[in-house]
């Protein structure tokens, strides 16, 4: 998967994509990740990339015509365009089951029309996301991760200063994101956070391929198994619960005991804590998700109970 950074501050972004996972998915060719200078894509001596805005008011704003151009220059054309050769492309696959006409003849073999308009459909339209990172944007959340994550390249554009002439969202950015309900000053933290959260859960860059669902925010299993006793697998997705509370040694630590079911073996006493630790969790710091969470029979009754002791610790 690739990621296409269009940033005022391509320097932003060199430490933090060069540690971790994320580091080990671009050497091991799963991710690739491209910074584009602003500044690049400008044509007078003071690499001018903002200016006043309309109307009067504070700062300045992200000029179109050095946005427009960093995007078609990575081949990314107005949404119109893209919207209107995607229908073309529709009839010319539907047609491609028709006999040949004398001109599709004539073009020869080397230019297959459908597919090279197909290939250009795939790459601009439906491999390819065009994202303005905007705190007026759709909430960035774990599920829009892993629509993305689907993708086969993302565009994401920074901006800076008051924000981006809107124009630029017009046409051509599919969606606007934000990381969440406060102002940065700049899209290039929220740039991070995108790819972060979006890469590692491509297959194959975490060492567990499950290990994505296993975690806060987690995909539900099809249907929520519980064993032979009763007790929620731990083994299933978080099902869009906070995950549990993690310990390692010491065993005593601050005049803390890590909690002794961690240490007696037991596993299926050990998957009911740490799913009853979710619940508590969720319940106490985001308890509007349990609206939507997939809960078993077991896990509601183990909220009723939380419920009625005014258990939220
Ligand atoms: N005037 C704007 C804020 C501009 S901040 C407003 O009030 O909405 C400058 C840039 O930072 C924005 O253009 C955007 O790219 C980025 N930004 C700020 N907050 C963000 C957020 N919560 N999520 C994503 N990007 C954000």
């Amino acid at each position: 998967m690739r990621f296409d950074i269009v940033t005022i501050f391509p320097g932003f972004f060199e430490s933090v994509f060069a540690q971790g996972i994320v580091r080990r998915a671009q050497t091991s060719g799963l991710v690739e990740i491209r910074m584009h200078d602003l500044r690049d894509f400008t044509h007078d001596r003071h690499r001018t990339v903002d200016d006043r805005p309309f109307g009067g008011g504070e700062g300045m704003v992200l000029k179109p015509e050095p946005l427009a151009e960093a995007l078609e220059t990575l081949g990314v054309r107005p949404r119109a365009e893209r919207e209107s050769s995607k229908s073309a492309s529709r009839q010319v696959s539907e047609s491609a089951s028709q006999p040949e006409s004398s001109e599709e003849r004539n073009a020869g073999p080397s230019t297959p029309i459908a597919s090279a308009i197909s290939a250009q459909d795939d790459r601009c339209v439906k491999g390819t996301r065009v994202i303005l990172l905007s705190a007026q944007g759709r909430v960035f959340t774990q599920a829009v991760a892993r629509e993305l994550a689907a993708l086969e390249r993302v565009v994401l554009v920074c901006g800076r200063y008051e924000g981006v002439d809107e124009r630029v969202n017009e046409l051509y950015c599919d969606m606007e994101l934000s990381i969440g309900d406060y102002v940065l000053s700049g899209g290039e933290p929220a740039a991070v956070v995108v790819v972060d959260a979006t890469m590692r859960l491509i297959p194959g860059v975490l060492g567990n391929e499950a290990s994505g669902e296993f975690e806060s925010f987690g995909a539900a299993d099809a249907e929520i198994d519980v064993d032979v006793e009763g007790v929620p697998r731990s083994q299933h997705g978080a099902g869009g619960l906070l995950d549990y509370p993690h310990y390692t040694r010491p065993a005593e630590f601050g005049g803390l005991r890590a909690p002794e079911v961690l240490m007696n073996g037991d596993h299926a006493q050990i998957r009911r804590w740490r799913r009853e630790q979710q619940l508590k969790k969720t319940l106490k710091n985001r308890p509007e998700l349990l609206e939507r969470a997939a809960l078993s029979v077991e896990d509601r009754r183990m909220l009723e109970a939380m419920e009625k002791t005014g258990s939220r610790e």
